[in-house]
């Protein structure tokens, strides 16, 4: 049978096989499941020939049950709403997992930002800023970066609703520059609660991190930290990707003379003392640690049964398939959950609107303790849940975060 790669149908199958355990009310199931909010946009953008071209983007608020929405923007030309609908459920039980204040939402804009100038990414940025307005801000939904967005598009949207209001308003969006409302520590955020989590996975396949054989796909910010910081545990990192294809070395890959060669020449092929290597073999590598570290739907039910690894930590959103998932528990695979092993992101964008709204900064290593205790907390609640419920533990993570939205949602009760 052919599998169903629709990332919102396969975040409401996760859902409902955790709701089925937890005996979910048939109603409450309903409530839980659909988006609370979607807003479609058009965004006019003036490009550089003087011509204007008009863009689709999206802003989806799942679940606020526990606090505003707080979810990604993504730049990427194959953003559909039914991808953000999933990116900003997933945000949901993501927050709920690790226990922050938040409820869940995404973004996205159907643009391909490798052919943008900087101007236009800046005037599309602006716009798409504007036409979500109305449901943003620092107590509503509070965007932060995802795929092919920075520091700077954040930059660009929390002075765009700056303007619009009239004052200073840092809190409106997480991810932004140091200098500028941003919290040290946010950048590698991600990459670093991705290795905390590895680290708690290894103890409990009794693997030493700096035994093991790492393989990482896609080289952004989540995917070359996290190999960066794998690195410096001593793990080797033995295979690495990005969109045009990935380097493979037998002895080891110095995660700096990657990130220097993919800075000179646009991509890491090529690098000295690499072989050539493409996504797909890369996945199926003989390694202890693999990261997905890219796109949605990359482990499936037609390469499941040739991926090696010993641990699968996701952090990519939705790298994943349900029918992977099934296979891999019975191989006895550990997949640290998407929800649970890149949640370093918004558990430091949380920290951040807190210094923000308290305008008061903390240290880098206040930050990094923080994310740890966090990180670690919640790995031994979704570890404990899958152990009790014989589960794997992104069902365990689900079971973890869909009892914590319920009870936040009956205690609420239904308006009006
Ligand atoms: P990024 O834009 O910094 O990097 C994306 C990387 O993936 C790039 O190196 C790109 O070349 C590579 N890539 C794209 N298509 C690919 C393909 N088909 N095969 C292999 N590599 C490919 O993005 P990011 O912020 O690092 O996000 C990566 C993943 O991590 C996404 O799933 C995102 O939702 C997730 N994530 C990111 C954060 C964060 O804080 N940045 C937080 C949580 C989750």
């Amino acid at each position: 049978m052919v599998e169903d790669l629709n990332p919102f149908e396969i975040a409401k199958k996760q859902f409902d096989t955790a709701a089925d355990l937890l005996k979910l009310d048939p109603d409450l199931r309903d409530i839980l499941k659909t988006p609370k909010r979607q807003l479609i946009v058009s965004i006019p953008v003036r490009m550089d020939n003087g011509h204007i071209k008009v863009f689709e983007g999206y802003r989806v608020q799942h679940n606020i049950a526990r606090g505003p929405a707080k979810g990604g923007i993504r730049y990427h030309p194959g953003v559909t709403l039914d991808e953000v609908k999933a990116l900003a459920s997933w945000m949901t039980w993501k927050c709920a997992t690790v226990n922050i204040p938040y409820g869940g939402g995404k973004g996205g804009v159907i643009c391909n930002p490798k052919e943008l100038s900087k101007s236009e990414l800046e005037r599309l940025t602006r716009r798409y800023t504007s036409e979500i307005f109305p449901i943003i801000g620092p107590e509503i939904d509070i965007p932060a970066p995802d795929v092919y967005t920075d520091a700077q598009t954040m930059a660009w949207i929390m002075d765009t609703y700056s303007m619009t209001k009239g004052s200073t308003v840092l809190g409106v969006v997480t991810g932004k520059p140091v200098g500028l409302g941003g919290s040290l520590g946010r950048n590698t955020a991600t990459a670093r609660g991705c290795e905390y989590v590895i680290k708690e996975a290894c103890k409990v396949k009794r693997l030493a991190v700096k035994n093991c054989q790492v393989v990482v796909q896609g080289f952004g910010n989540a995917g070359s930290y996290a190999a960066e910081f794998l690195q410096k545990d001593g793990a080797k990192i033995i295979a690495l990707s990005d969109s045009k294809g990935g380097i493979y070395s037998k002895r080891g890959i110095d995660t700096a003379a990657a990130t220097e060669h993919k800075k000179k020449t646009g991509a890491l092929m090529e690098l000295k003392g690499t072989t050539v290597i493409s996504n797909q073999e890369l996945l199926e590598l003989k390694c202890d640690i693999l990261v997905p570290a890219a796109l949605e739907n990359q482990i499936t039910t037609e390469n499941v049964a040739r991926i090696k690894a010993k641990i699968i930590a996701e952090a990519a959103n939705g790298p994943t398939t349900p029918g992977a998932d099934r296979l891999l528990f019975e191989k006895g695979i550990v997949v640290v959950p998407d929800i649970l092993a890149n949640a370093g992101g918004v558990t430091v964008s949380y920290f951040e609107w807190a210094q923000d709204l308290q305008g008061y900064f903390w240290d880098e290593s206040e930050v990094n303790n923080a994310l740890e205790r966090v990180m670690v907390r919640a790995f031994k609640e979704v570890y404990e849940t899958s152990v009790k419920h014989r589960i794997d533990l992104r069902t365990g993570a689900y079971v973890l975060a869909v009892g914590r939205v319920m009870e936040a949602t009956q205690m609420r009760g239904l308006f009006p």
